[in-house]
């Protein structure tokens, strides 16, 4: 029975999307080959990549607007590190907020390079809130923020207004909501929480903004080689950007991020809800901060973890415990989770609290 998968990543994809890349796998567009065999510098390989590149471009209504779009090998941990190289002048200075691990890992790999100033930091209240009163200063070389904190369940609702180049790792929200992209100057996004399986990473980047550091980069790491190459100057994860693309026809075809956002709402909105209104579970951020896609949250009573988890491995739901720096429970909804899953879990909340009340009285 297929499972109701609330894992934080990699994660849920679409069914239909499996159906095609299994069916790609033997047999890629009745070529007799299968899409694993084939050379990345094949005509349909190449159609995979052109269509990819633009199709998120499109998605995130950044078309004709000066912006390159990239599917790189590795994971968004090496754009921690390619975003100070390709931005960070010799000499200059960076700029973070620090919202949780991610955003402390890209501030680690920030400091090897030079200045980086912290602007803010919800670290001391174990990052249940997004910091919203700081200062970005002026003659940094870029600011860069996380949009959505996977591990802990706060995702930005605005975004600073700044002069300066505005980087956001977007790998757990990309393509879940509608925002103005045309704020962000380089945008990326590991496949695997919301677009496609691990292996590629999506960078979205004003091509304006690079080639200004002063500094020489090796070629791998940098944005303006990949650029030129059309995102080929090695071999490409063939396979997870094929994947990624069927994700985003998918999306294209129900109507884009907007047509998401709104199942994307209404899902956070039925879970929230219950946590509100259920008194034997606790959210673990503030409201106005939480993630629509990672929702956090604890029993009332630890004492019960054994019954509810029961309940919900029941139900067939997989992946909801939480990341051991939070505890308790994360609910992972991104876009491909159908509102159906959601239904269970709360159906299996409200069974909990009659369970758990009933055992008290
Ligand atoms: C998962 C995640 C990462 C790290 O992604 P990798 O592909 O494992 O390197 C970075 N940032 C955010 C927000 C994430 O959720």
């Amino acid at each position: 029975m297929k499972k109701h998968n609330y894992s934080a990543g990699p994660c849920i994809l679409p069914q239909e999307v499996f159906e095609k890349s299994a069916a790609a796998i033997l047999d890629f567009n009745h070529s007799g080959l299968s899409i694993l065999e084939i050379s990345h510098r094949s005509k349909d390989f190449i159609a995979v990549m052109d269509e990819a590149r633009a199709l998120a471009l499109d998605l995130l209504g950044l078309t004709g607007k000066g912006y390159q779009a990239l599917f790189l090998s590795s994971g968004a941990s090496l754009e921690f590190l390619m975003v100070p190289y390709n931005l960070m002048k010799v000499d200059g200075k960076a700029a973070y907020l620090d919202t949780g691990t991610w955003a402390n890992n890209a501030i680690t790999e920030a400091k090897a390079f030079g200045e980086t100033v912290i602007v803010a930091s919800s670290k001391n209240d174990n990052y249940t809130h997004i910091p919203k009163d700081y200062v970005i200063p002026t003659d940094a070389d870029y600011f860069h923020c996380t949009s959505n904190n996977t591990i802990f369940g706060t995702q930005m609702k605005s975004f600073p207004k700044t002069d300066i180049p505005l980087v956001c790792d977007m790998s757990s929200d990309i393509f879940s909501r509608v925002i103005d992209f045309t704020q962000f100057d380089l945008i990326y996004a590991g496949a695997q929480k919301n677009m496609g399986p691990a292996g590629t990473t999506l960078v979205v980047v004003k091509e304006s903004i690079l080639g200004k550091t002063g500094r020489s980069l090796p070629s791998i790491l940098d944005y303006q080689k990949h650029i030129k190459a059309e995102s080929m100057y090695n071999t490409p994860p063939v396979f997870p950007i094929y994947v990624s693309l069927l994700t985003m026809q998918w999306l294209k075809e129900k109507g884009g991020v907007a047509a998401i956002e709104i199942e994307n709402n209404a899902k956070a909105a039925l879970l929230y809800t219950e946590i509100d209104r259920n008194p034997y579970f606790i959210g673990t951020v503030n409201q106005e901060d939480r993630s629509n896609m990672n929702a956090t949250f604890l029993l009332e009573d630890e004492a019960h973890t054994p019954v509810f988890d029961a309940l919900w491995k029941e139900a067939g739901i997989s992946g909801i415990t939480g990341h051991r720096s939070v505890g308790g429970y994360r609910a992972s909804m991104y876009n491909a989770l159908p509102i159906e899953s959601v239904q269970v879990l709360v159906d299996v909340m409200q069974d909990f609290e009659k369970k758990v009340s009933g055992t008290k009285f």
